[in-house]
C-alpha cells in the first residue's frame, strides 16, 4: 500500500537547514496497523505529513498503492488525497460551529454526494463509533474522547484506503486513550490500513508493528507481540 524510498527532509530557515529525515525506506502492506515512535522532534510529524501528501520529500520517492506520489500534478494529487487517505489529529481538528454529523459529513460534501446519502453514510459511521445519540451535539458539548470519535468517523466517511494518525490519543487520558485504541484497533480488524504516530510506547503496544525513529533514520522495525486479549481482561 506504502512504500517511501531513501526519503529525505530538511526545512530551511534563514541561513540554517535542519535535516530531519535522513533517508527512510519502509513499506506497509494492506491491512496492517503500524505506530511510528520516536522523541518530540524526531520526525515523526513530517513523515507522516509526507506519507499524507501534505508535505514533499526532498529525496526519495513514495508509491501509494503503487503510484508514483510526485509524478503526480495538484488537481489529482488532491483528488488522490481525498479518495486515498483519512486524517486523525490529536487536537481533533472539528468544526466547532457544525454538528457531529455534518462534521462527519463534510468529507462527503467536497466529493459531490447529494445530501440525503450524505447525512445516511455520516450517520452510519457515528453509529460505528458509538456516537449516534450525539448526531445534533457540537464539539464543544462533547469530551475529548467524543471528539475523537467523530473525527475518526469523519476520516472514514469517504473510506479511504489509508488512515494516518497523528498523536491520536495525544490530548486524551490513559482510559480514553484506550478506548480510542480499541476504536483503532476495531478499524483495522476490518482490514483497513492504518499509521499512527505517536511517542506513548503504551499506545504503540496496541498496534502490531513499532517504527522506531531516531535522528532522521528508523533505527528499529518490529512486529508487536500482541497481547490486547489478555490486556483488558
Ligand atoms: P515530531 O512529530 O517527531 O515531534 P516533527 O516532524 O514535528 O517532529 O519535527 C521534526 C523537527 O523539524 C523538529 O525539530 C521541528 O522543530 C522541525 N520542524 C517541523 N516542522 C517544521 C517547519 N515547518 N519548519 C521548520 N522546522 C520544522
Ligand atoms: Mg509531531
Amino acid at each position: 500500500m506504502i512504500e517511501i524510498k531513501n526519503l529525505h527532509k530538511s526545512y530551511t530557515m534563514g541561513k540554517n537547514s535542519l535535516h530531519v529525515l535522513k533517508g527512510i525506506n519502509f513499506e506497509v502492506a494492506e491491512g496492517e496497523l503500524v505506530s511510528i515512535m520516536g522523541s518530540s522532534g524526531s520526525g515523526k510529524s513530517t513523515l507522516l505529513n509526507i506519507l499524507g501528501m501534505l508535505d514533499e520529500a526532498d529525496e526519495g520517492t513514495y508509491h501509494l498503492d503503487g503510484v508514483p506520489i510526485k509524478d503526480l500534478n495538484e488537481k489529482i494529487a488532491a483528488r488522490y488525497r481525498n479518495k486515498f487517505l483519512g486524517f486523525i489529529f490529536q487536537s481533533f481538528n472539528l468544526i466547532s460551529y457544525k454538528s457531529a454529523l455534518d462534521n462527519v459529513a463534510l468529507p462527503l460534501y467536497y466529493q459531490g454526494i447529494k445530501r440525503k446519502e450524505r447525512v445516511e453514510t455520516a450517520m452510519s459511521y457515528l453509529e460505528k463509533v458509538g456516537l449516534a445519540n450525539w448526531a445534533n451535539h457540537h464539539p464543544n458539548e462533547l469530551s475529548g474522547g467524543q471528539k475523537q470519535r467523530v473525527a475518526i468517523a469523519r476520516a472514514l466517511a469517504s473510506n479511504p484506503k489509508v488512515l494516518l494518525a497523528d498523536e491520536p490519543t495525544g490530548a486524551l487520558d490513559s482510559k480514553t486513550s484506550y478506548e480510542v485504541m480499541e476504536l483503532i484497533q476495531g478499524i483495522n480488524d476490518e482490514g483497513r490500513t492504518i499509521l499512527i504516530v505517536t511517542h506513548e510506547p503504551d499506545i504503540a503496544q496496541m498496534t502490531k508493528r513499532i517504527v522506531n525513529l531516531k535522528d532522521g533514520v528508523i533505527i528499529d522495525d518490529s512486529k508487536v507481540n500482541q497481547v490486547r486479549a489478555l490486556s483488558h481482561v
